[in-house]
């Protein structure tokens, strides 16, 4: 049996979250989605055996430093309008972790916005977990959500993210959530079984989630490994 992702959110929350400031390594352009401004935080819920930043995940007690929001926010759009994008994100790590934090991210954005889309790449047990996060992202009409599910089963999540399988069901219920409350959003799934099978779980949500991205892994050595070794590969 996994262990419990919501326990592991609250003790992350206890590392990387203090008062309205949270724990970010790194502000950077990241060539995604035809270039975006981007943030990575410190700090997951997860432990996905591919992570391409498991060292941030695993120590995030030792990594990145204290922003205040309005740092965040300021950051993202000065990097935006150095390179000319008109994207932003908060990525690295979980960002739906530190709830007040991200949410006056996005208050911030939306009064200095100027024709900025956020994107929120996210796990979504947290969304899944508690229909209220997501009511509160409906505030804002520049945000658009990537659920990242993690396989396409309770059993391939299990494998894959070492949490318990049920948690699969939050991802799927976080989609059901954000499209209840208005908020643009899609999911992308990684090492999934059987594609086809998910497309049209998702579709008896809504019809809209029926275009799935699939996500690729890029096989760094050491990603190679860690697949091996859980016969994933
Ligand atoms: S959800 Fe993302 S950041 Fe968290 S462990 Fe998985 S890949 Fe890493």
């Amino acid at each position: 049996m996994g262990f419990d992702a919501i326990k592991l959110a609250k003790e992350t929350e206890k590392v990387v979250c203090s008062g309205k400031d949270r724990k970010y390594y790194r502000f950077r352009a990241a060539r995604f989605y035809g270039g975006i401004a981007t943030a990575d935080c410190v700090g997951c819920n997860l432990r996905c055996i591919f992570c391409w930043s498991y060292n941030m995940v695993r120590n995030a007690d030792m990594v990145g430093r204290f922003y205040s929001a309005k740092d965040v926010a300021d950051k993202l759009v000065e990097i935006a309008k150095r390179h000319g994008l008109n994207k932003l994100r908060i990525s690295g790590n979980e960002p739906t972790i530190c709830r007040e934090h991200l949410i006056r991210v996005l208050e911030e954005l939306s009064e200095q916005r100027d024709k900025l889309l956020f994107i929120l790449e996210t796990n979504g047990i947290l969304l899944g977990a508690d229909e209220s996060y997501a009511a509160e992202l409906g505030r804002f009409d520049f945000l658009h959500v990537r659920v990242s599910l993690k396989g396409d089963s309770e059993k391939r999540f299990e494998q894959i993210t070492g949490a318990d399988g049920r948690f699969f069901n939050y991802q799927l219920k976080a989609l059901e959530n954000l499209v209840k409350y208005g908020v643009s959003c899609h999911a992308s799934v990684i090492l999934a079984e059987d594609v086809d099978g998910l497309r049209k779980r998702l579709e008896k949500i809504d019809k809209s989630l029926g275009d799935v991205e699939v996500e690729g892994l890029i096989l760094y050595p050491d990603v190679r490994k860690r697949l091996k070794r859980a016969g994933l590969l």
